[in-house]
């Protein structure tokens, strides 16, 4: 099944919302068939991806280390290098776009790492659409270089106080905004996960990924063997998958965050072990990682991207049915496998994407020379330095934060911010 049968992927998926937010859903999806049928929303569309995403982004062989590792060929599919990167932009832009269709001037979006925040208040700013993004509290502490770039942007951040001012909180938020306001808002959800049409979607605009992959892989004469992708929600992994979903062939295979182990709290699996139950949340039904009682429960990874309690339904019907092969990698795993790509090859992957690449480097060895293997790099990893700097060169990272905590006190380079201000 690629499409979702009236929003359901088998058991999972469905549209559990409150009353108030059936019409504009209602809405949203006729305006989202109606746009991927209008020749000029394509061309727009089209336009967009190449002279501002950057699209095709390059397919890339990474041939040292498929010779190091003596197996499949590998391939590393370079999403990183779009625009604000990561993958997340082509979701954002699609989006975008099909609001402003239905004449709406106003984005909102809930975030957790931001990342998804950033994608969505660079595409509002393309577009010339109002952005305001919902962000817990406590993230907004945690994370404030994604919400400086949000700003800088020109997009509203919102801290979230209520419950346990994180994501879920924020999305709650975000809900209620809405409901209130849709006649002149579109609520951007961020991955394949929400109430349907969400998930359809979301997979439609990342899909993109994966045709350009089955060109790019035409175009040299070479057969696709097998593809490794990380799942947070699962908007990069679906959107890659997407042309080759109905099998048999290429393997497919998703990443999920294994934290430091097995463990209730000490992870993000919710498809490797048995910790997720099924549940129905922020307007889905899909696997989760629940509390005793019923609520989100606590998850943890090196990733701020591969944290999220729940997995797009889809994504949890294939696993289930077993055409997607999950594994769950484990933090040190992925910094294992950052290191390994920037040294063998000279890419620098996210720290999510890093564990769609510690399952390759799994994967690869045990397959035949003459067989290929698609990864995902679904973002860069510049973003990450505030992660791979305190691990790999604690030292002088430490002392490199002094000294500019130091620089900062004594009110050098700030001489400035008030006019910069205006
Ligand atoms: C957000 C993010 C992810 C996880 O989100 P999905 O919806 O699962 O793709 C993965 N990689 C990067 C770089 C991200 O920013």
């Amino acid at each position: 099944m690629v499409e979702s049968d009236n929003g359901f992927f088998g058991r999972f998926g469905g549209r559990y919302v409150a009353e108030v937010l059936r019409r504009p859903i209602e809405e949203l999806e006729e305006a989202f068939h109606a746009c991927m049928k209008d020749p000029a929303f394509l061309a727009e569309l089209d336009d967009i991806r190449a002279n501002y995403i950057g699209r095709p982004t390059p397919l890339y062989y990474a041939k040292r280390l498929s010779e190091q590792l003596g197996g499949a060929q590998i391939y590393v599919k370079l999403e990183g290098l779009a625009n604000t990167g990561a993958h997340k932009i082509n979701n954002a832009i699609g989006q975008a776009l099909v609001a402003k269709r239905m004449g709406k001037t106003r984005i909102i979006a809930e975030t957790g790492a931001g990342q998804h925040g950033v994608a969505t208040a660079a595409a509002c700013a393309k577009l010339g659409l109002k952005c305001r993004v919902y962000m817990g509290e406590v993230d907004v502490r945690r994370q404030q270089p994604n919400v400086s770039t949000m700003e800088m942007y020109g997009a509203e951040v919102v801290p979230v106080t209520s419950g346990s001012r994180i994501l879920k909180d924020a999305i709650n938020d975000a809900m209620r905004d809405w409901a209130a306001n849709f006649k002149d808002t579109h609520y951007l959800i961020g991955s394949a996960l929400g109430p349907a049409p969400f998930p359809d979607m979301v997979r439609t605009f990342q899909s993109v990924i994966g045709r350009e992959v089955k060109q790019q892989m035409a175009a040299i004469g070479k057969n696709i063997d097998a593809m490794v992708a990380c799942v947070g929600g699962g908007s990069n992994a679906i959107g890659f998958f997407e042309p080759f979903i109905e099998g048999p062939e290429p393997k497919l295979y998703g990443a999920e965050a294994g934290g430091i182990g097995p463990g209730r709290g000490n992870n993000a699996s919710r498809m490797v072990g048995n910790d997720a139950v099924d549940g129905i949340m922020q307007g889905f039904k899909t696997r989760f990682l629940l509390t005793e009682d019923g609520q989100a429960g606590e998850t943890r990874s090196i990733s701020a991207g591969l944290d999220y309690v729940g997995i797009g339904p889809q994504l949890a019907q294939m696993g289930e049915s077993g055409r997607i092969k999950f594994d769950a990698i484990l933090d040190s795993e992925a910094l294992a496998a950052v290191k390994t790509f920037a040294q063998t090859e000279g890419v620098l992957f996210a720290m999510e994407s890093a564990h769609a690449g510690a399952l390759a480097l799994k994967i690869a060895p045990a397959m035949r020379k003459d067989q290929n293997l698609v990864v995902n790099m679904s973002g860069r990893g510049d973003k990450d330095i505030f992660i791979t700097c305190p691990v790999f060169r604690p030292e002088e990272w430490k002392q490199f934060l002094r000294a500019e905590l130091a620089r900062l006190d004594a009110g050098k380079d700030i001489h400035d911010a008030e006019s910069m201000k205006k």
